[in-house]
């Protein structure tokens, strides 16, 4: 419980209206959108919640907020729009969540240096109407991209559905703001390159809310394309179109969407399309009319080398027009099922052997009833698969059988030397595996860097890094 001093003096800062602590008021920012908490809360074994939800204002606000948890040794867990899927956020009681949905401001748009700067809460939807007002484009399209904020973005490290041509968040990120956990203001990211030191603004890309709170973000732009068109190809097997995918990106060409499904994961999703057996890549092809002609024409030379056959162009507008459907957690508990998709990713090299162990791991647990997947973010040295499975059983039994699916993805992904966190960040689900990709000697260092930044440990707590 926190001490009702502590809520009177964030009143006294805030305004009453800005410190809530209701149930009622806190109920939908009890946790993010894992799994997990939504199976734990529908069968009633997780009832837990934060102390109070502050909804600062300004980035004032914001160091007002911190200063006195500080002060107080109280942990405080930043919130954007709580769209996360890894479980990063499960505040208790004696915690405080900073709702930064509040700060919503575009802070402005520069159209001659492709930069606009915006506070972190503004919801990534909003945030991209923005700069399409002015012609221009973020570039960055993650499914959730309604149901996000720009801080959060950064938080997460994530990735947009046109990652392929124009970049991760980490590619987009200009500058940034963050309050430190002591109240400190750092700003971060003054020219579009710096040899100034290491780059500091990587600390708060993927920290998920552990090193600070993000309280502005500015994001370098595109000029938005003046032609894009579709293809679509049947690949034979997953081999073929993986090697199509390689030599369409080390050749230099860009296909903003580039996704391959396995044959299963096709007739799921473009049964009117698909070919029984057979897989399917879909790209869009966007940039100068010029150069789309052209990388057009070198995909489709590349994709018959490679035994790859055309598709219906429509395949691609379906794509864009269903993409963002997502059905909710609860409608698959109704039906004894859990369902979950795990990103990892692989050098070119390994890809199709972390597909072939993942598909025999989870495929060989007690109650799996279907794993697939597909990729959707290329680049010259390797590329993402996307996981989905879904396992059925009694309700008592999902957790486990959730759990262990996990984990058969996470060994596999390690063994056969991928990484296993492509976009959805660690969160508490992947916190056990962070090992994989850092090494022990990388989670000290990690834990080092936290230990000087947030000495008292109260920035989201139980997140992303190991306990020593
Ligand atoms: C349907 C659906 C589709 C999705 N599709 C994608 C996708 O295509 N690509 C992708 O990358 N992800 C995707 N995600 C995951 C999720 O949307 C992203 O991780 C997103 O970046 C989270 O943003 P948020 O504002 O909702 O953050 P939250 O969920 O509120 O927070 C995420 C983490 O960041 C921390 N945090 C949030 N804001 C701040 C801040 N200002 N300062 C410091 N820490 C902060 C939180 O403490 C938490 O640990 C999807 C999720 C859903 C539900």
């Amino acid at each position: 419980m926190l001490a009702e001093s502590l809520l009177t003096r964030l009143r006294d800062a805030l305004g009453d209206d800005r410190v809530l602590t209701s149930d009622e008021d806190v109920a939908d920012r009890r946790h993010d959108y894992w799994v997990l908490s939504h199976l734990q809360a529908w069968r009633g074994t997780f009832d837990d919640r934060p102390g109070a939800v502050v909804r600062p204002r300004s980035t004032a606000d914001v160091q007002a907020v911190v200063r006195l948890a500080a002060e107080t040794g109280t942990a405080v867990v930043p919130f954007g729009l709580g769209s996360g899927v890894c479980g990063g956020i499960r505040p208790d009681q004696g915690m405080l969540l900073a709702d930064l949905s509040s700060m919503d401001r575009i802070r402005n748009i520069d159209d001659v240096n492709l930069v606009a700067s915006f506070d972190a809460g503004v919801n990534g939807l909003v945030a991209e109407e923005a700069v399409a007002e002015r012609g221009l484009t973020i570039g960055h399209w993650p499914q959730s991209i309604a149901l996000s904020t720009v801080g959060g973005w950064v938080s997460t490290r994530a990735a947009g559905q046109f990652s392929t041509a124009y970049g991760n968040i980490e590619d987009m990120v200009y500058a940034l703001e963050v309050v430190l956990p002591d109240g400190t203001l750092v700003e971060l990211g003054r020219a579009p390159r710096a040899a100034a030191g290491p780059d500091l603004r990587h600390i708060f890309l993927g920290a998920e809310g552990t090193f600070g709170i993000i309280t502005g973000v500015t994001l370098a732009l595109h000029r938005q394309p003046e032609a894009r068109t579709w293809r679509a190809f049947h690949t034979p097997s997953l081999a073929a179109g993986l090697d199509a995918q390689r030599r369409i990106m080390q050749a230099g060409w860009k296909p903003p969407v580039m996704r391959q499904y396995d044959a299963r994961e096709a007739r799921r999703n473009f049964k009117p399309w698909s070919t029984e057996g057979q897989g399917m890549l879909l790209m869009a092809h966007e940039g100068p009319a010029v150069r789309v002609d052209a990388e057009v024409a070198a995909v489709d030379d590349l994709a018959a080398s490679c035994e790859l056959t055309r598709a219906d162009d429509e395949v691609g507008p379906h794509w864009m027009e269903n993409r963002n459907h997502v059905p909710s957690w609860e409608e698959f508990f109704e039906q004894g099922l859990v369902v979950d998709t795990i990103e990892v990713s692989g050098p070119w090299t390994a890809v199709e052997a972390i597909y072939d162990a993942v598909l025999a791991d989870v495929g060989a647990l007690n109650g799996v009833v279907a794993v697939s997947a597909h990729s959707s973010h290329a680049y010259r040295t390797g590329v993402n698969l996307y996981f989905t499975f879904a396992s059925a059983g009694d309700a008592a039994d999902l957790e486990a059988a959730y759990l262990a699916c996990w984990h058969a993805v996470m060994e596999a992904t390690a063994r056969h030397g991928g990484g296993v966190a492509h976009h959805h960040g660690i969160g508490r689900v992947r916190r056990p595996y962070l090992v994989h990709d850092l090494g022990e000697a990388g989670v000290d260092l990690l834990r080092t860097l936290r230990g000087a930044v947030d000495p008292q440990g109260i920035m989201n707590p139980g997140n992303l890094i190991p306990d020593a």
